[in-house]
């Protein structure tokens, strides 16, 4: 099993496919997103310092990131593979991860682009909604992707919440960083020669099966 990246502007989808990728291979899921917002919680300084960051749709120190990428990687589960969405995000993160990599000894692996429009993604932020207890990922903008019962989720019956950086305002902070910082890294991983862009303007279902083919003819 190779690892896998997504590289994806805000709301284009990593988390779902992440969790289908998830349900079918059986590998870590790792989120800098999802670590760093239960980090918010915390009743301390650096909690204090990222829950704000978060809010704002501006980016997590350095440091802070690479710390928790190596310890995540670190862990055993992680041996036979594993999904990471949300790091690298700049081109600074991409070389320090590249480094990380090779003292774990690990390959980069899949590297996969979802490419999305900007108005899909503004139609998506608003709606989306997330279970606090297993992360699913709802759109109640959509018919498809709605909850069956509002606010609950489907999977574990779990409350569902709205992100706070998901709102217009912080969009266009986070989707102004993705131009700028995270599209970068784009021609890093395709000068190795690992990366595949792929059209995320799709049905879950079709995005899915496009990341299911490149996962199962690079085995
Ligand atoms: P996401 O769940 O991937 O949309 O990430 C939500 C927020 O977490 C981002 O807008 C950033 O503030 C922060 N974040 C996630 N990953 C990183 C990263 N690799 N570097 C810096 N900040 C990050």
């Amino acid at each position: 099993m190779k690892n896998i990246m997504f590289i994806a502007p805000p709301a284009a989808g990593k988390g779902t496919q992440a969790e289908l990728v998830v349900e079918k291979y059986h590998i870590p899921h790792i989120s800098t997103g999802d670590i760093l917002r239960e980090i918010a919680k915390e009743d301390s300084e650096i909690g204090t310092y990222i829950a704000e960051t978060l809010a704002s749709g501006r980016l997590v120190k350095d440091e802070i990131t690479y710390k928790l990428i190596e310890r995540r990687l670190k862990e055993k589960d992680c041996k036979n593979g594993f999904i990471i969405d949300g790091f690298p995000r700049s081109l600074d993160q991409a070389i320090e991860y590249d480094k990380i990599l090779k003292k774990l000894g690990y390959e980069v692996g899949n590297v996969i682009s979802i490419v999305v429009d900007e108005k899909t993604l503004e139609k998506r932020i608003t709606g989306r909604r997330v279970c606090e207890n297993c992360k699913a990922i709802y759109n109640i903008n959509d018919p498809k992707s709605a909850p069956t019962v509002e606010s609950v989720c489907d999977v574990c019956g779990g409350k569902l919440f709205q992100r706070n950086d998901d709102n217009l305002e912080a969009f266009q902070t986070r989707y102004q960083m993705y131009k700028e910082k995270t599209e970068p890294i784009i021609d890093h991983y395709k000068e190795q020669h690992v990366l595949t862009e792929i059209d995320g303007n799709d049905t879950v279902e079709n995005v899915f099966k496009k990341i299911d083919q490149i996962i199962s003819t690079s085995k």
